[in-house]
């Protein structure tokens, strides 16, 4: 059995820029600008990038940072009923997405918080 769930050093920078900017700076926000630091030279243990950008959206949408879901208008279902069933794939059927802070908002809230919202990062 391995372990997969946790990545460090180069991997887990590999992960973090592939993100595109406004993804990156959204993890930033969230977890500290120091922390990211640190990840990027390979000094902590940290969940995968892709994972973290999950939590910290999921995080925003918890604040209530939230829109309409635009594939299925807001219903959570799909106009046909695939095999896969009829929820939306993009919201799960909730109706709602996470609306993801602008690249401005989020640069302020970097300017505001450097450690992050004291979410740990690490596992
Ligand atoms: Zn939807």
């Amino acid at each position: 059995m391995s372990e997969v769930k946790t990545v460090s050093g180069s991997i887990w920078a590999d992960g973090f820029i592939q993100l595109n900017e406004r993804d990156r700076l959204t993890i930033k926000a969230v977890y500290g600008t120091q922390n990211i630091k640190d990840s990027i030279r390979g000094d902590k243990q940290m969940i995968e990038a892709k994972q973290m950008l999950n939590f910290a959206l999921e995080h925003f949408m918890n604040e209530g940072r939230k829109q309409k879901c635009k594939r299925c208008g807001g219903s959570g279902k799909y106009i046909y009923v695939s095999v896969y069933g009829e929820n939306c794939f993009d919201c799960g059927g909730c109706g709602e997405k996470v609306k993801q802070p602008t690249k401005r908002e989020l640069e302020k809230m970097i300017r505001d918080n450097p450690d992050g919202l004291g979410i740990p990062a690490t596992v």
